[in-house]
Order: C-alpha cells, then sequence, then structure tokens
C-alpha cells in the first residue's frame, strides 16, 4: 500500500497540537509581548533546569551564538581551529569571521570527528579543536580532551544538533566553554522560525554574551561595549517553552524509530547504518538525523521518491571543504567517499509505526531487486 511520507512534516505538528498552540500564541500578542518578555525568561529557566546548566541564553540563531561563543573564548586573528568537514558551514563561518583560521580535518565511521585525525593538522598557531556532535551523537570526547591536554588546546563545541546528547553521561557542549543550540524548525527541539541558544557555566562567557546579544546594553540600558542583535524572538520561546514539555518523550521516540530501522535494514547489503541507540553505552544519542550510507546512493533516492517518501543529503551533498569557493584547499579522502554515498532516512517524531515500515519496505525492494542493474 503507497503511502506519503515527507522528509519534513511541520505542519502536521502544528495541527495535531492546534487546540493548545493557539491560546499559547494569542496570549503572547495579546500582551504585546515580543522582545525579551517573560516568556523567553521562563523558558531560559526552564530549558537550564532541564540541562543542569548555570545558564541560557536565548539567541536568534546557533550561529550567532557559536560565533559569539568563538569571540567570548578569546579566538581571533591567528589563530587555527580544527573542525571537521562533515558539518554546517556555519561551525567554520564562527572561526572565519572571527578572524582565525577553519582547518577541515575528516570524520570517522561514525561521521563525527576521527580523533585519530587531529593530531597531523595540529601547528603552532591551533589553539583549538571544534568537535561537531553531529546527527544527534556526542564524539569521543575522551580522546579529544587527550589531545587538548597534550598540545594545550580549547574545546569547543558545535552542539547545534545535539541538546541532550551524552557522551559517558556528560551532555554534548559541556566539554567546552559552552553550547550552541539550534531551534531551527528541523532540529529535535524545533520552534516556528529561526531560534537558538547558548548554554553555559562559565559566568564571564554568561555575561559577555548578554551583552554581545543586545546591543552591548546593560540592565541599565548603558552601553557598555559594542554588540549585535541575536534575541530569540519572546513569541518563539513560548513555543519551545510549550515544546519543551515532552522533549524527553520525542528523544525516545527517535530512538524507538532508530531501533526500528536497525532491526528491518540492519542485514540488508551495502548498506551501513549509524550505530544503533543500545550498541555502546559510552553514547546517548537523540537521533536528530538518522544518516545511513548505501551503494547506489541516488538510485535509493530516486527509487524512495517514486515512493512518495522524502530523503536528504546533508549539507547540499558536500562537506565544507568541497566548497571551493571558501578556499580551504584540502583533500579529505573518507570524507569525500563518504559523500558519495551518505542519504537520512525520515526521522521526526510525526512519524509513525507505518510510516518506518513503508519505508523499509521500499528499500528492501530496491536492494532486492538489485542495484547493480539499476546502477546508472
Ligand atoms: C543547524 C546547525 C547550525 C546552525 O543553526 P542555526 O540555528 O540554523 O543557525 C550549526 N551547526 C550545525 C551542526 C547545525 O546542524
Amino acid at each position: 500500500m503507497s503511502r506519503n511520507v515527507p522528509f519534513f512534516n511541520y505542519q502536521k505538528f502544528y495541527t495535531q497540537n492546534e487546540a493548545e498552540l493557539m491560546p499559547l500564541i494569542q496570549d503572547v500578542c495579546r500582551r504585546g509581548a515580543f522582545i525579551l518578555q517573560k516568556d523567553l525568561q521562563q523558558f531560559e529557566e526552564n530549558l537550564a533546569k532541564y540541562l543542569g546548566a548555570k545558564y541560557v541564553i536565548g539567541m536568534a540563531n546557533a550561529t550567532d551564538a557559536l560565533h559569539f561563543l568563538v569571540r567570548a573564548a578569546g579566538i581571533g586573528a591567528g589563530d587555527e581551529v580544527i573542525f571537521c568537514s562533515h558539518t554546517m558551514v556555519a561551525s567554520p563561518a564562527s572561526i572565519y569571521f572571527a578572524g582565525a583560521t577553519p582547518v577541515p580535518v575528516e570524520c570517522g565511521a561514525d561521521h563525527l570527528i576521527d580523533p585519530t585525525k587531529i593530531e597531523a593538522a595540529i601547528t603552532p598557531r591551533t589553539n583549538t579543536i571544534m568537535p561537531t556532535q553531529l546527527n544527534g551523537r556526542t564524539a569521543n570526547m575522551e580522546a579529544i580532551q587527550e589531545i587538548a591536554d597534550k598540545y594545550g588546546l580549547m574545546i569547543l563545541e558545535d552542539s547545534a544538533q545535539a541538546l541532550g546528547s551524552k557522551f559517558d553521561g556528560k551532555c554534548a557542549g559541556t566539554f567546552g566553554k559552552g553550547m550552541c543550540i539550534s531551534f531551527y524548525p528541523a532540529k529535535t527541539l524545533g520552534c516556528f522560525g529561526d531560534g537558538g541558544c547558548l548554554i553555559t557555566n562559565d559566568d564571564e562567557i554568561y555575561e559577555t554574551i548578554m551583552l554581545l546579544r543586545d546591543h552591548g546594553r546593560n540592565h541599565d540600558g548603558e552601553v557598555v561595549m559594542w554588540g549585535l542583535n541575536s534575541r530569540l524572538d519572546n513569541l518563539q520561546a513560548a513555543i519551545l517553552d510549550y515544546k519543551l514539555k515532552t522533549y524527553e518523550q520525542d528523544i525516545e521516540r527517535r530512538r524507538d524509530i532508530a531501533r526500528m530501522y536497525e532491526s528491518r535494514l540492519g542485514t540488508v547489503p551495502g548498506m551501513t547504518l549509524p550505530p544503533g541507540p543500545d550498541s555502546d553505552p559510552r553514547h546517548f544519542d537523540i537521533f536528530q538525523n538518522y544518516e545511513i550510507e548505501c551503494d547506489n546512493r541516488d538510485g535509493l533516492r530516486q527509487h524512495l521518491r517514486d515512493n512518495n517518501i522524502g530523503t536528504l543529503v546533508q549539507w547540499g551533498g558536500k562537506a565544507v571543504h568541497q566548497f571551493p569557493k571558501l578556499k580551504l584547499n584540502r583533500s579529505l579522502p573518507f570524507t569525500e567517499k563518504m559523500f558519495t554515498r551518505c542519504i537520512m532516512l525520515p526521522m521526526n517524531t510525526m512519524l509513525d509505526d507505518e510510516d518506518i515500515h513503508y519505508v523499509c519496505d521500499c528499500v528492501e525492494q530496491f536492494y532486492a531487486t538489485g542495484v547493480k542493474s539499476r546502477a546508472a
């Protein structure tokens, strides 16, 4: 039986929750409470409580949060920062705009920064490692911390995709000075537009970023430093506070979907699945994405499209160093090969079990009829 399984399904969440969302939106609008109001403060407090963190600062998006974090950490001209090329361009952009040099390295089999490739990229100018906690998984931070300690480097994580993800029981984002989280609609905690936040336990980082996000103005409206504007809209904060109440269930649902994919597709030849939710007790993954590798990726993608199933290849199909205009001038063969094979299957809380079985049926069907005969 044919179904329609879109990759994103924002309208379904809204429709399902409209009866509760509308009064909430009306309440904010009737109060005219749009900028830096109590809903934002409440959400910041609730999220801090949820994570056991000292400070949450709502911001316009995670790109700003990361960029401000890089600046607050004192990274600037002459510094080199090592990042994994399989990431959103926002990670190295935060380094670039601080005046420092982003240095890309390879990802590993789990698609996160490969700790064994970091040392070769270190120079006397390196001062930071920026792992991206990709797809809702946290990198092996023990291995990365060892390298950082050995060479006296800072760690700053791009944890935009990793709210609640853990390594050895420690949350993504807490290995460095602060974590940036994205509330972009496709993220595990998504709002109705752009949004993000910075989370930190560091008093100094907190003070600096509170000023940076609001034109350098302190509580009395006195401008005490150069700042910019990057505030999380109060209306978005009210919506996020509503979604936060079910966040834990949302993550459990994502992990259940990952278990279903694993049990149905784990033995399909030519296909490599991400590490399963129960495969390694050191990792607690939140499955922001379900990124697989497979033979004849483009053929599979077309087959799924023909069956009304949406998929996505991350970052438009290229690692950051593969965009020539950014002039990163590196060759990273493992990552480049991976980008000919990777694709993301539908992963969101609006999917029901039948949707997942339908996706798996279609994948199995494609490989059962022979990848070779379908190869373009
Ligand atoms: C989404 C994302 C960002 C940027 O988040 P925005 O809120 O859209 O600015 C940065 N890094 C990674 C890894 C992301 O997935």
